[in-house]
Order: structure tokens, then sequence, then C-alpha cells
């Protein structure tokens, strides 16, 4: 099947001020990660397009968006969760056609979209402030009032559910939103109006822009009437938008990435570490922020945990995501190349090669597949230890003992997540102390969901999503005192 019919009901055009806007001009390529075939060209939103949504979502917020209660606001959101489950079917295939990455988990993506709708549903007309005693002569309380106008600048790995965890609290705080998706997986955040005017989101709410970086992502950024910029992506990236923000002083939450440490311990169960580690680097083939991307092992349990590991390894097969193949695609050639570049450097470098190592051409698929990879590296300093590869590239780090697990848990620049797998509570707990990570995983990586905080320390940025955490970027707190 080929799936055309799903992939030509998208409609291409930016979404601005509860329209379609026809601009025409220039416009780039999504493709098939796993044909390397073009899907859609889609047009490029330019400065003049990107100050249209900008003016739109700043309109609606005084506007439109400010008329509608908090309990219809609720309401809504919880409307836009139905609609997308709805079409959860349609959804999924084009996310994984899209992204590239297995329908069951395109489905597990769409399906979490849905509930962090349905859950900031449940918080829009119960964000309350305080009230604060200041004695006999004075009355003080606080408003929560909404932040402004944001831009949320989302990544290609997790293309829909990324646009609804910054959406989703932003809309139940009161915030409007201008959403500028990967140029590499437009489509179903395009798709997102059809939800949102089903549901009676006011037009100029959310508005949807597409196109490169540079081009559409940078003026959006910089845009004077933009009040908070949720970023997801690499850390150099990052930094170009926390600079823009901050020159006309934008607040953000900055999710950059990680090269996070999964610690198995001697005393571990090892069948649920194994299961655990697997998940941790081979979900959505590597491409994850937050994926376990350096094993961390004690010497007395490493032959034999690597050994059932390598041959795991070797049972995993390729296909096209909507085939649901234990790994698919990674989304681009670059991509592909820059997997390839550091697995490279890393071996010549000599870090030992326990499998995989290349890229792969899986018969009949002309798309960019990289073979699941698990390289040993005793120096820390390992390029694939360093840094973030986002493919199915696994490093292993070999511990003397729990001391020295924390320690080379510790070894890189970045704090996102920490795992541990060990059957000893003061260990994982104290472990939790040490490690750097806006979350730890105990005995379950990717432990948690939606009503989890999840974000990062150092190289890995700052800010809360998820939870109610997630809500905190997307309203002010203004104090109101009265002499009486
Ligand atoms: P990658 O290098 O993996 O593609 P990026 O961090 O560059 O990841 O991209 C993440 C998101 O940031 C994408 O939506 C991309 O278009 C956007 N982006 C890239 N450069 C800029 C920029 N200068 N300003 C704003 N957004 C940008």
């Amino acid at each position: 099947m080929t799936y055309q019919s799903e992939i030509h009901s998208v409609d291409l055009d930016p979404y601005i001020d509860g329209r379609r806007r026809k601009i025409g001009g220039k416009t780039f390529p999504t493709y098939d990660p796993a044909s390397g075939t073009v899907l859609h060209e889609v047009p490029v939103a330019d400065t003049a397009v990107v100050d249209e949504a900008v003016e739109a979502a700043a309109r609606a917020l005084k506007g439109g968006w400010a008329a509608v209660t908090p309990a219809e606001r609720s309401r809504m959101l919880f409307r836009v969760a139905q609609e997308i489950r709805n079409d959860a079917e349609r959804l999924s295939i084009v996310e994984s056609l899209d992204a590239g990455k297995p329908l069951r988990e395109a489905k597990g993506d769409i399906e979490t979209s849905a509930r962090y709708f349905e859950y900031y549903a449940g918080i829009a007309d119960k964000m309350q402030g305080d009230t604060i005693p200041l004695g006999p002569d004075f009355i003080s309380f606080t408003l929560h009032e909404p932040i402004g106008a944001t831009a949320h600048i989302i990544p290609w790995n997790f293309p829909l559910v990324t646009t609804a965890r910054g959406l989703a609290p932003a809309l139940a705080a009161g915030a409007t939103a201008v959403i500028k998706p990967a140029e590499q997986t437009p489509l179903t955040a395009l798709m997102l109006p059809e939800y949102l005017e089903r549901a009676g989101v006011p037009a100029g709410v959310v508005n949807v822009i597409c196109g490169p970086g540079a081009v559409t992502g940078a003026p959006l950024v910089a845009h004077g009437k933009i009040a908070h910029v949720t970023f997801t992506g690499s850390v150099a990236t990052g930094k170009a938008v926390l600079a823009s923000a901050a020159s006309h002083v934008a607040s953000t939450t900055m999710e950059l990435g990680g090269k996070s440490p999964v610690v198995v311990l001697a005393d571990a169960n090892m069948d649920a570490a194994l299961d655990g580690v697997m998940k941790a680097i081979f979900t959505n083939a590597g491409q994850v922020c937050s994926a376990g991307s350096r094993l961390v092992i004690e010497r007395s349990c490493a032959d034999a945990f690597l050994d059932r590991l390598v041959a795991r390894i070797k049972t995993l097969g390729f296909g096209r995501g909507l085939d649901n193949p234990d790994i698919g695609p990674v989304v681009s050639h670059q991509q592909l190349l820059k997997i390839e570049g550091i697995v490279t450097a890393s071996v010549a470098a000599g870090a030992q090669l326990l499998v995989g190592g290349s890229v792969a051409h899986p018969e009949g698929l002309g798309g960019w597949f990289f073979e699941p990879t698990v390289l040993l590296a005793s120096d820390p300093a390992t390029l694939a230890v360093q840094e973030e590869i986002f493919g199915p590239v696994l490093t292993v780090q070999i511990a003397d003992d729990f001391d020295h697990a924390c320690a080379l848990a510790e070894c890189t620049d970045f704090g996102l997540v920490a795992g541990i797998y060990t059957s000893d509570i003061s260990k994982a707990l104290r472990f939790a102390r040490i490690a750097s990570g806006g979350q730890i995983f105990i005995n379950q990586y990717f432990a948690g969901g939606v009503e989890t905080p999840f974000g990062g320390v150092k190289n890995s940025g700052f800010g809360r999503e998820k939870g109610l955490e997630g809500l905190k970027s997307y309203y002010t707190v203004k104090t109101v005192t009265a002499r009486i």
C-alpha cells in the first residue's frame, strides 16, 4: 500500500489567523526516509509571512482567546484531544511516512499528543493565584496572566508530540502560539489546525508556518511580539535561538538533547536491564533526546550482559516505518552521514566495534538506514561518548564498582536523563542524587509520561515541560497589593 490518499490529504499551506494562506513562492521538499523519495513540496514562510502569523497570534491574545472563559477553554482542549484520537489512524500513517518511525511508535506518539491536550485541559480552569497576608491594612493577591504570543520551534524526531507538549499548556494558560515544525517533518503539524477548528479554537490562537530554520525559524524567534520561545533541538541552534530571544527579552524553554547514561550494576535484574537498554537506544532508531546512548556496566557482569546484548541486536530487522520494523530509517541523508562520521572517527581513535558500525542497504529500500551499533569505549573522551549522535549507536563503558560507574555516568557536558538498574535501593537513590539530569529512571528507562516534568541541566538546557511544571513557562505572576 502506498498511502497516497493520507499523504495527499494534508493541506500544505501555512495556517494563519484561522485560514490557509496561499503564499506561492519558494517550497522545500519533505522526504520519505525509507525510500529517499519526496513526499511533498511545502511552501516556505518568509519573513513577511512570519510577521503575519505573529501579528495574528498577538491580536488573538487580547481578542478572541481572552474572550473565552477558562471553563470553555478547558472544554475546547478536551475536544482537541478527542479530534486527534478520532483521526489517529491517518495521523499515525502520515507521521510514520514523514519521520520514518515504526507505525506502532507513531501510534503511541499520536495518543500521547491527544493525552497532552487532555491533561492540560484539566488545569485550564484551575489556574488560580494566591492571597498574601500583609496585616489589616493591605490586601494582596496574585494574578496568573498568559505570557503572550509564544513561538514553538519543533524538532524532527517527535513532530506532533513535541508540538502538543508545548502547545497544550500554552493554550491552557491563555497564551497564543506560532508553530514552526522542522523542515524534515512538517506534515502532522500542518494537520493540527483541522482539529483545533473543529474544537472551536478561535482564529489566530494557533498559527502554523513552515520553512528552514534560517529562513522561517530565525525571524520568528527574533520577532519583537514573541514573548516566549519553546525550543527543542541541537545545542548549537539552541544557543543561536537563545541569543536572538535575548535581544528582545523573550523568555525561553531550551530542550537541547543529551548523552544519557544507563548504569547496570551487577545486582540488577538482568532481563529487565537488557530490555531497558535495548529500548533506551533503539526506540525511533536512537533519534530520541532522552535516548540511553551510553551503557555504563559493572565489570563483573559485563561480559555475560554484552554477549546477550549483541545476540539480541543481531536479530533486529530493518524496514520502512509502515511495516513496523525493529529499526526504521534515520530521518535524512545528512543525519545518516553524521552518524557514520562519528562512528568511523571513534573506531579510528580506538573504540572497539562489538556489532554494526556501517550504513545499511536493506533490500528494496533506497532510504537512509544505519546498522544498530555497539562501541566499547574505554576512553571517556571518545567522540561517540561525548557527542549526541541521534542514531542507533550505543557506547559501552566498563566500571570497576558503583563509585566508578557514577563517575563515568557524569563524564559528559549533558544532563538530560540518567538511568540505573540495580536491586539495591540505597545505591539507586544515591545515584539519583549524584547524577546530573532533569529526570532519573530507576529500574525502568523512559519511566513516567505526560504527567512527569521533563527537561535538562548543563548543555541539555533549562526549563521544564510536561506535568504541572510545564505550565509555568506560559503565564506570568502579577501581584496586586492594595492599602485599604
Ligand atoms: P538538527 O540540526 O538536528 O536539524 P536543529 O536544532 O538545527 O536540529 O533544528 C531544530 C529546529 O530548529 C528545526 O525546526 C529547525 O528548523 C529550527 N532552526 C534551525 N535553525 C534555526 C534558527 N537559526 N532559528 C530558529 N530556528 C531554527
